[in-house]
């Protein structure tokens, strides 16, 4: 299928590795140009190397911190005028209803829903005046069903699906499309990590942690990152301008609901 996005710009944000990355190289392959970030710039070169050689489009990186004022107006002078947003960053820790402070709810909001907020909010007027637009944003299949251990993100990501809502319809007559992408659990670091924290919770081991999470889901397995990247990419192409405010889970079928 021919995307017809040849051409476009896009910043995809926390894209050195992972599901940013998987969104960064399906653009890259339907000829997208890139601005690309994380807060290493040792892994955000080699990744933006990477796609610059076998895609031939052009990559810009930015090594900063997306979740910061500092970090995103930096990102946001370099990418300048882009025709698609992918908003993402890294995912709050998980733990107790009764670990959580105010200042720990500050910085998960921070980061997993007023961070994607402002950058909606700066690239939102230019893509409404040339009257093409696209934005997903990397959420979680915690907004369908809540996952106990990560109430913070349970709770920022839910802020920002209601955001989404409304704001979508707001500006779909401009053919301007905002849509969340809900991941399941994929085979990356974040993956391994929350993989390492129930193997120290139960005491069992990394790979029995693993098995353990695969058995509950239908698909019996984690998603990969390039599976992720085909759904944004189809999401941000020209193919689906009557997709509005929706939120994609891929998830192997784990949430169990009929709709
Ligand atoms: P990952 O493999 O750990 O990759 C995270 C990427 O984001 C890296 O490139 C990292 O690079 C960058 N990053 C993290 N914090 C950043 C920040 N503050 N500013 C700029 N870049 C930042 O994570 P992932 O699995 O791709 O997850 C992406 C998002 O999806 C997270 O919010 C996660 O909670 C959510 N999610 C993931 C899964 C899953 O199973 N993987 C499931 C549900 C939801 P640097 O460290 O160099 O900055």
């Amino acid at each position: 299928m021919e995307l017809g996005i040849q051409g476009k710009r896009a910043l995809v944000c926390a894209s050195s590795k992972g599901l940013g990355l998987g969104c960064a190289e399906a653009l890259a392959a339907e000829g997208v140009d890139l601005v690309m970030n994380a807060r290493s710039p040792g892994p955000l070169e080699e990744s933006a190397q990477n796609l610059r050689k076998t895609y031939g489009i052009q990559v810009v990186t930015v090594a900063a911190d997306i979740t910061s004022e500092d970090g995103r107006a930096q990102v946001l002078e370099a990418a300048g005028d882009v025709d698609i947003l992918v908003t993402n960053a890294g995912g709050p820790p998980p733990g107790m209803w009764s670990d959580w402070d105010r200042e720990d709810f500050i910085k998960a909001l921070d980061a997993n829903m007023l961070t994607p907020i402002a950058l909606m909010k700066a690239c939102l007027p230019k893509m409404i005046d040339k009257g093409w637009g696209r934005v997903v944003n990397i959420t979680s299949q915690s907004v369908k069903a809540p996952i106990a251990v990560l109430g913070l993100s349970n709770s920022a990501r839910a802020g920002l699906t209601g955001y989404v809502g409304g704001t979508s319809r707001q500006v779909a007559e401009f053919g301007v499309n905002i849509n969340n992408l809900l991941p399941g659990i994929h085979a990356t670091d974040r993956a391994v990590s929350l993989d390492q924290g129930v193997m120290k919770a139960q005491g069992i081991s990394l790979e029995q942690a693993q098995a353990q999470r695969m058995a509950g889901i239908p698909a019996k397995r984690y998603g990969m990152a390039e599976e992720f990247g085909a759904m944004c990419a189809f999401l941000c192409s020209d193919k689906a301008g009557f997709i509005v405010g929706q939120n994609i889970l891929l998830d192997g079928g784990g949430v169990n609901s009929t709709m």
